[in-house]
């Protein structure tokens, strides 16, 4: 395995290199793309996809999101909150929430699939992240921990879950991409005292959300 490294690096080169040219601009987000071991996410018999721009299954019919779709997200959060605590709802192999740690967020991350919540912190021990997690319905966000300057939804959702919108800090921003199963748009809240102001970006594909404030079932 350790003789595939120069080549791993190679291929993320090329991957950060795509990134812009899709016209990701952050240097913060990009350097983290470049530090980040996307690879060390997939199954040691995957690892070969791990640098393509395109979601890979990771069991339990879920996906890790494509590079620019991480980076997207990233980028739309770094730009109105570049530091603080983050909460990621759904964990999935980790790789978003490994990115945000690299950038020197803390991080707190909800899952509600048991085994992906498991082998996630066995990567997050492995490459010595400090990454708080949590098994659950993250729909419902993270009380406890609360409030967040930033929340990243990675899985679609039907409408803006009530419990994160409460749980964010004045000035938060909350990204989600809402919308059923033909598409959903990204985007983004950002909490004014007590208003919420709303802004709309591209349309993605993503899983759906489960669970008490998301999609009923799969
Ligand atoms: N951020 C992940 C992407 C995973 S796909 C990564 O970087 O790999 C979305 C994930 O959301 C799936 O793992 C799915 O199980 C999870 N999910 C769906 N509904 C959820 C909910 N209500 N609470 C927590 N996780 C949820």
């Amino acid at each position: 395995m350790a003789e595939q490294e120069p080549l791993y690096a190679r291929r993320r080169e090329e991957m950060v290199e795509q990134l812009r040219r899709y016209g990701i601009t952050s240097a913060r987000v990009l350097e983290a793309f470049r530090s980040v071991e996307r690879h060390r996410f997939f199954a040691p018999g995957d690892r070969a996809y791990a640098y393509n721009d395109c979601a890979f299954p990771i069991g339990y019919g879920q996906t890790i999101s494509q590079p620019y779709t991480v980076a997207y997200m990233t980028s739309l959060l770094v730009e109105r909150c570049p530091v603080g605590r983050i909460l990621e709802v759904g964990t999935g192999s980790g790789y978003q929430a490994a990115i945000l740690d690299s950038m020197g967020y803390s991080v707190y991350t909800v899952e509600r699939v048991a085994g992906l919540c498991r082998r996630a912190s066995l990567v997050f021990r492995e490459l010595g992240l400090d990454i708080e997690q949590r098994l659950g319905d993250g729909s419902l966000g993270w009380e406890e921990k609360s409030p967040f300057d930033g929340i990243i939804v990675t899985a679609g959702a039907p409408r803006p879950p009530a419990p994160l919108l409460t749980q964010l800090a004045d000035s938060g921003v909350l990204i989600v991409p809402l919308g059923g199963s033909e598409g959903q748009r990204m985007t983004v809240i950002t909490r004014r005292k007590d208003r919420f102001e709303e802004e709309l970006f591209h349309m993605f594909a993503f899983v759906p959300l489960i669970g008490r404030e998301g999609w009923r079932k799969g």
